[in-house]
């Protein structure tokens, strides 16, 4: 498309455009074009060009291409989808209507993504998998995530990995000094503790998690982020407790549900002054009452008094119910 534009020496080009642009005269629409000595700078036809010309400037007509919006989800498909990018995987919700136009959709606009998957499944069972359907790309459940410095191989199906807590995580990372010693008793691939051990790299890490899958991508994940200070446990931290007696300044409890049941264990793993990270699903009628109600209990057994030093709800996990976090100290 032929159109009035200003022919400028290529060195000059850029100040030229900038003028033209403050004052309103320069067509965004059209791509601007060069040749191996002049820059074409295409104008608003109703501009008018008497204040804003430079001595050697030149106004001319030159062909120009319309920029191309890019095509985004809305465009293509009329509203934007529910998912969630884990790695070079997108995870749509399973309501999504035609996943497969919505999966061809993802793919043709974020063009890192290599896989769509649906959730089959909640997450279920004691290691806290889920089971997917494959939608489009390649077929599989395995990437490699990046969050914050850190990266983490997973298997979506093999074992546990939310994205969403990632600031969660580096909230306790914020809270953890140096030379300071961390469980992680539900470590699975390592989000927590990995991420601890990169930013303190003089403290010590356990991570400890029962699902050997998961202890297989979190030995692979302490590679991954060349970290030497995260010890990985394969076992039950009811068990594994026993060796980890009155070590810890920090332990992470991040089973909700379930963790309740692990109180005793946490309690073996502390001494004066240890933070317990508490996670727990609840509902907004009562979203920390019981749940601290246990941590007293437990901790009273075995002497401890508690200090309540921070709640928060982490996340929304249906209607009426919350995944919150519970910090005590005790002492
Ligand atoms: N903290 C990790 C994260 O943020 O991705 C994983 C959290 S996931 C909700 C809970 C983890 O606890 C799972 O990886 C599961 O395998 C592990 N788990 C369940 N029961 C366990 C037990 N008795 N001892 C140790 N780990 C357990």
């Amino acid at each position: 498309m032929k159109q009035q534009c200003i022919q400028v020496d290529k060195k000059k080009g850029e100040s030229v455009r900038k003028v033209l642009m403050e004052n309103g005269a320069l067509d965004t629409s059209v791509r601007i074009v060069s040749d191996e000595s002049y820059i074409y700078i295409p104008l608003i036809s109703a501009v008018d060009l008497k204040d804003l010309l430079f001595e050697d400037l030149q106004v001319t007509e030159h062909d120009f291409k319309v920029h191309e919006k890019p095509a985004t989800l809305e465009s293509i498909l009329g509203h934007i989808p529910r998912y969630e990018v884990i790695g070079n995987i997108a995870l749509l919700e399973s309501d999504e209507g035609d996943l497969e136009t919505t999966a061809a959709a993802l793919l043709k606009v974020q063009p890192h993504l290599h896989t769509v998957l649906s959730a089959l499944s909640p997450v279920e069972g004691e290691f806290r998998t889920r089971r997917f359907t494959f939608v489009k790309g390649e077929n599989t459940t395995q990437t490699v995530h990046r969050e914050y410095s850190c990266k983490y191989a997973i298997d979506m199906e093999k074992a546990y990995f939310t994205p969403r807590l990632a600031t969660e995580r580096s909230r306790i990372l914020e809270q953890v000094k140096d030379g300071e010693v961390i469980v992680d008793m539900f470590a699975g691939v390592g989000p927590f503790s990995i991420l601890i051990a990169k930013g303190r790299p003089s403290c010590r890490v356990v991570a400890i998690d029962k699902n050997p899958e998961a202890v297989k991508f979190l030995r692979h994940n302490i590679e991954l982020n060349a970290v030497s200070n995260v010890e990985a446990v394969e076992g039950d931290a009811k068990e594994e407790a026993q060796r980890y007696i009155g070590v810890a300044d920090h332990i992470i409890m991040n089973l909700p549900h379930t963790a309740q049941e692990f109180l005793g264990a946490a309690i073996v793993i502390a001494k004066p002054g240890t933070v317990i990270h508490y996670y727990d699903i609840t509902p907004e009628s009562d979203l920390y009452s019981t749940s601290l109600g246990h941590i007293e209990s437990a901790a009273s057994k075995a002497g401890f008094a508690v200090e309540l030093i921070g709640t928060r709800i982490v996340r929304s996990y249906s209607p009426h119910q919350f995944n919150v976090c519970i910090e005590v100290k005790l002492y």
